[in-house]
């Protein structure tokens, strides 16, 4: 196997469960690939903003989420409005999940109570819906899936498309609505959460007692071997590349894969307490105005106080693309400002991660579940063959495993994994 992210430790997790000898060949120093946790003077830093989401299928069938000490965000978001007045906020949330909110979401100011109602009766239908009966929809986009479905341009100007861009990491919401449809049906069955350690503990849970061989980077693959960059040989009766996609694409030069999407987080200790900021939740703030770079931030420690030290504040701030400049960071603190209506100058930065690929592309046309059988023989998975999501990758490495067993000729035994 090469790659030891959530794709590569979800099929060796699967290989293992057959009776099968895996070794997992990583490049880095740490499994989890694009998810991991670093730890900066008691914060925990996510590599990049990200969410975990208790209702995806694979995660239920191959984590033990009570041991991940999951704490779940506001089931909604805040959605910060240009008023005659200035500044105005609206809070929207899931009326079972938060009645408290249940006023405020039928009053909000972003679309028509006819429009709002369409949106929520197509979320809905989506949550009763299948997967495989979401992957068969006609592949539009989002945006036209969701003017289909009803929603105004103001419903989605205001809420939709600034929810939506830092889901799939676009503004044009030219995504595919099969996508779309599977990220509604997530977020009407599960609640976004954190791990109380942060989403490093997922990757380090799966990878427990697996053969990894961390710092071991791969430079070419066979269909019964590998070599790595050190020049050892590694013979196999199968190989499995669960790379991140551009790795994928050198390794196996004719394999086509998404285009990248990027995104930028920073991560800022307040000069205030938390509860000065977004009503004292961890709730998803958004700009319903577009006033800025930033597509989202969250006060990470009103949801989850152990992301920093004792009494100390934890804000997330993400804008799309690669953004590293200090310009780009006055930019986001600026923006920072407006969305919780403090001054943000004194914030202190704790760090920056710009990611390059955060995201493989979604757009239409789409085939999710693509095919796990590469040119030359060998195999593949990764977030890039199935869904742009922690779930996708989840669910390629179950596949690329399978296939590997049933070409080798071996049959399945019930998965205890
Ligand atoms: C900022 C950000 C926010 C996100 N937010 C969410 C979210 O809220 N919810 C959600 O579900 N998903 C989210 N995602 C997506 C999710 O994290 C990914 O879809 C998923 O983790 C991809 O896993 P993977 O195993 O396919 O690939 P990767 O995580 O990229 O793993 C590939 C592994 O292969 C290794 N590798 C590469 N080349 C080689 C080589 N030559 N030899 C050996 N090893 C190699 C890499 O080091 C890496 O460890 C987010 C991603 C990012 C970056």
């Amino acid at each position: 196997m090469v790659g030891a992210g959530m794709a590569g430790l979800a099929a060796g997790r699967h290989l293992r469960s057959q009776g099968i000898d895996v070794t997992l060949l990583e490049a880095g120093p740490r499994v989890g690939g694009r998810v991991q946790t670093d730890i900066v003077d008691g914060y925990l830093l996510d590599r990049g903003f990200q969410l975990y989401n208790p209702a995806y299928p694979e995660g239920r069938r191959v984590l033990d989420l009570d041991a991940l000490d999951l704490h779940p965000f506001v089931a909604g978001a805040q959605v910060v409005l240009a008023g005659r007045g200035g500044r105005r906020v609206a809070r929207v949330g899931d009326p079972r999940r938060e009645p408290r909110w249940a006023w405020g979401s039928a009053t909000a100011p972003l679309g028509t109570p006819l429009s709002t109602a369409r949106f929520v009766a197509y979320a809905a239908s989506r949550a009763v819906r299948s997967p495989a009966a979401l992957r068969r929809e006609p592949d539009i986009t989002a945006y036209e899936a969701l003017r289909r479905a009803g929603a105004d341009r103001s419903l989605i100007e205001r809420l939709l498309r600034p929810f939506l861009s830092g889901v799939f990491l676009e503004h044009e919401l030219t995504t595919s609505r099969r996508f779309l449809d599977l990220v509604l049906r997530s977020f009407v069955r599960g609640t976004p959460s954190l791990p109380a350690h942060g989403m490093q503990t997922i990757p380090t849970q799966l990878a427990t007692g697996l053969d990894v061989r961390l710092d071991t980077p791969v430079d070419s693959v066979a269909d019964d071997h590998v070599v790595t960059a050190g020049g050892e040989r590694i013979d196999a009766r199968a190989v499995i590349v669960a790379t991140d996609p551009a790795s994928a694409a050198r390794l196996i030069p004719r394999l086509r894969v998404p285009a990248p999407r990027s995104v930028t987080t920073w991560y800022y200790r307040p000069t205030c307490s938390g509860n000065e900021l977004a009503n004292g939740e961890g709730v998803l703030v958004l700009d319903g105005a577009r006033r800025g770079p930033l597509v989202n931030t969250v006060v990470l420690t009103n949801a989850v106080p152990t992301y920093a030290p004792p009494g100390e504040v934890l804000v997330s701030a993400s804008a799309l693309g690669v953004r590293t400049t200090a310009e780009n960071e006055r930019a986001a603190r600026a923006h920072l400002s407006w969305m919780y209506g403090v001054p943000t100058s004194g914030w202190d930065l704790v760090a920056t991660y710009p990611i390059p690929y955060a995201l493989p592309s979604m757009s239409v046309p789409l085939e999710i579940q693509r095919s796990v059988h590469a040119p030359g023989g060998v195999y593949v998975a990764g977030d890039h063959r199935d869904t742009a999501s922690i779930q996708g990758a989840l669910v390629s490495g179950r596949r690329a495993a399978s296939a590997v067993i049933a070409d080798l000729g071996l049959s399945q035994r019930k998965d205890s994994a």
